[in-house]
C-alpha cells in the first residue's frame, strides 16, 4: 500500500520575506473584521471524504487531526489509514516530558497506516515555549521552568514542523505553532504586526499549510458564536501564498470543511469544548505528482 517517495524530508527552515500584506484596522477585533470581510470572501461547505474512502494509488492521502489533549489513544473515531498523518497541535494539556513519550509512543502504533506523521505544537505544548510570552510556563508544574531538557528530544515516530518545511511526494508542507495571544499561553503572538511578521516567514510555493490557530473566518468561530481567527493570516493566505489546503485546530467548537474557491481549509479537532475526543479525522486527496 505504501508510495515510495524519493522526495527530501529534510526540513527546510524558513527566513521572514518582506512583503505587501497590511495590517487589518479592525485586527483587534477580528468578529467586526470579519463581519466586513464576509460580503466579498466566499466560504462554502467543502463536501468531506468518507472516513471509509480507500486510499488510491495515484493519489496521496492526507488524514488530518488536531487537539487531542493527550486523549489520541481514547478517539471516538478510529484513524483510518493514509499517506500522511497531520496533527495541527494541542496534543498535550501541558507539554509534559511523560505526555509527549505517550504521545510518540502511540504514533509508533500507527506505523503501519502512514508513511509519514507531521506534528506541530500548539498553546498546550508549554514546554515547547520558553519564551517569557509564555506565561502559563510552570502553572502546571513549577519544576517546568528550569528543566532543560527539550521536549523535542523526546517527540519521536513522527516529522515535527516548526517555521518549517518539508517535501513530501513533491508537495510542500509547512508548519508553524503561533496563535493570536489569549491568557498567555505557548507560542502566542499578538495580533497586527508582531503575528504578521511570523506569517511573513511562510513561503510563497507552500502547497499545504498548517498552524496551530485558524484564520479569520474559518473554523474559527467559538461558543459564544463570534470570530477569533486571524486577520493577517487570512490576509496572507488569500493574498500571497494561496495554499491549496490549510490545516489548523485550536477552537474546537468549529469542527469542519470549507472553500473559499482557492484554498481549503479544515478544522479537525478531535477534541471537543468540553475535551472530550469526540470529533471525526478529516481527509483529502491529492493528485500524487508523476515522477521526473
Ligand atoms: P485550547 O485551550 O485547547 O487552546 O482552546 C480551547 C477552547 O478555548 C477553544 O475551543 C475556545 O473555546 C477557547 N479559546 C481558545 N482561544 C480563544 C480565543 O482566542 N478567544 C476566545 N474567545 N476563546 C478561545
Ligand atoms: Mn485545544
Ligand atoms: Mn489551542
Amino acid at each position: 500500500l505504501f508510495k515510495p517517495s524519493k522526495m527530501s524530508i529534510i526540513p527546510i527552515p524558513c527566513e521572514e520575506l518582506s512583503t505587501e500584506i497590511k495590517v487589518n484596522s479592525n485586527t483587534n477585533n477580528p468578529d467586526a473584521a470579519w463581519n466586513v470581510l464576509k460580503e466579498i470572501i466566499p466560504k462554502n461547505c467543502y463536501n468531506q471524504l468518507p472516513l471509509d474512502t480507500p486510499v488510491y494509488e495515484n493519489k496521496v492521502r492526507f488524514v488530518c487531526i488536531s487537539d487531542t489533549h493527550s486523549k489520541i489513544d481514547r478517539m471516538h473515531h478510529e484513524i483510518p489509514s493514509g499517506d500522511i498523518l497531520i496533527h495541527a497541535g494541542d496534543f498535550t494539556n501541558s507539554g509534559s516530558i511523560d505526555d509527549v513519550i505517550k504521545f510518540s509512543n502511540f504514533l509508533k502504533t500507527l506505523d503501519h497506516k502512514f508513511t509519514h506523521k507531521i506534528i506541530i505544537a500548539g498553546n498546550h505544548e508549554l514546554s515547547f515555549d520558553k519564551t517569557k510570552n509564555n506565561k502559563m510556563l510552570g502553572f502546571f508544574d513549577k519544576n517546568k521552568i528550569n528543566d532543560q531538557r527539550d521536549p523535542r528530544d523526546f517527540l519521536e515516530n513522527c516529522i515535527y514542523l516548526e517555521e518549517s518545511m518539508v517535501e513530501i511526494y513533491g508537495i510542500k508542507i509547512y508548519g508553524a505553532p503561533w496563535q493570536p495571544t489569549f491568557g498567555g499561553w505557548a507560542f502566542n503572538v499578538d495580533r497586527g504586526e508582531p503575528i504578521l511578521k511570523k506569517w511573513n516567514k511562510i513561503p510563497d510555493n507552500c502547497d499545504v499549510l498548517i498552524t496551530h490557530g485558524p484564520p479569520l473566518g474559518f473554523g474559527d468561530k467559538v461558543n459564544g458564536g463570534y470570530h477569533v481567527g486571524c486577520c493577517e493570516l487570512l490576509t496572507t493566505i488569500r493574498e500571497r501564498v494561496r495554499p491549496k489546503y490549510h490545516i489548523f485546530g485550536h477552537i474546537h467548537e468549529d469542527h469542519g470543511a470549507w472553500t473559499d474557491g482557492q484554498t481549503t481549509y479544515l478544522n479537525p479537532s478531535i477534541c471537543n469544548f468540553r475535551y472530550v475526543p469526540s470529533n471525526p479525522p478529516i481527509l483529502f486527496d491529492i493528485d500524487l505528482p508523476e515522477e521526473g
